[in-house]
């Protein structure tokens, strides 16, 4: 489906404009993947371009690797185990790790779109040091990386009181697994909040400030008007409001798994009580009918006005 929409976008833009954008090389892979990752990452570029107002590389090499070694010192530094690809923007290059690369949580061009975001942020800041959490929210809110996962990882983390200081996610690369996907979480939402809050200007002034050699403090205080301590507290503010259990009550898959569990629960009540009941008619039954007659008034008690003990009886056994 995502290629088809790729396919339509192309014939919009036409061939002419991506033509003016990033050439790619691939290292390795099959033909056939590589043709379509060329696709995706040709548009993916077009919107980059637009986005952050930047020029990208004219050359940009993809290098599909196997080992963590390979990885490694492709990437010039350890790449954790859970790494499915990584950007190098010094070199531009976006490293691919195999079989990783065909099961990553979205779709391979997720995956891309993510990897090339962060070689255009990099572009944009003129190589100059940007937080983590600006570098990793911005290329997972650019691929769209947020399903239902990542609500139920920043709720809890709300719940357990965990959440992480924004400047602790720059260390994103030593973290286990669960750990990152908190940061990453919360990176994406950090970048959702100053588009939603500040505009996508406020954004491009914040990577202005960045792109000058500002720190981190100074850069949200010039950039956005704000103390980098009055941010986070909103953000925060902003988490407590919008990403709670609450939300997951609203949230639609949310609703339909609560109510998945709240059927099973009701029919398991509703099973056990009929058990109950058989059993009790069962005993009943073995001390009121010693005869095994059911051809009398206990079977139509109706038919039998006058008797109201029978009445009442067969009533309460129902
Ligand atoms: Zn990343």
């Amino acid at each position: 489906m995502k290629r088809v929409l790729l396919a339509i976008l192309i014939a919009i833009v036409g061939l002419p404009t991506i033509a003016n954008t990033s050439h790619f090389r691939f290292v390795d892979g099959n033909p056939r993947q590589n043709d379509q990752m060329r696709l995706i990452l040709d548009v993916a570029s077009l919107r980059l371009t637009k986005l952050l107002d930047v020029k990208l590389p004219d050359t940009l090499t993809v290098a599909i690797v196997e080992t963590q070694q390979q990885f490694d010192s492709l990437a010039g530094g350890r790449i954790p185990d859970w790494g499915a690809g990584a950007a190098v923007p010094a070199r531009d290059l976006i490293l691919l790790r195999r079989p990783m690369m065909n099961q990553y949580p979205g779709s391979l061009a997720d995956l891309l779109e993510h990897e090339l975001a962060h070689i255009a942020l990099h572009n944009r800041v003129n190589g100059k040091y940007v937080p983590r959490f600006i570098d990793e929210g911005f290329a997972s809110w650019f691929a769209g990386e947020w399903t239902f996962t990542n609500i139920t990882t920043v709720a809890s983390a709300q719940l357990t009181r965990s959440l992480l200081p924004l400047q602790k996610i720059d260390d994103v690369n030593s973290f286990h697994e669960a750990q990152a996907s908190l940061a990453y979480s919360q990176s994406y939402l950090v970048v959702f909040y100053i588009y939603q809050r500040f505009g996508e200007l406020g954004f491009l002034d914040l990577l202005d400030a960045f792109a000058s050699g500002k720190q981190v403090s100074d850069a949200f205080r010039i950039a956005l008007g704000v103390s980098f301590w009055d941010f986070e507290l909103n953000y925060r503010r902003f988490l407590a409001s919008n990403y709670t259990v609450f939300t997951i009550l609203s949230d639609t898959m949310g609703f339909w798994i609560i109510l998945a569990v709240v059927a099973v629960i009701g029919y398991l009540m509703v099973r056990k009580r009929k058990k109950d009941a058989l059993g009790r008619w069962k005993e009943e039954e073995k001390y009121e009918s010693t005869d095994f007659d059911y051809t009398g008034s206990d079977d139509e008690p109706w038919k039998n006005p006058t008797d109201n003990e029978d009445s009442e009886d067969f009533s309460s056994r129902r």
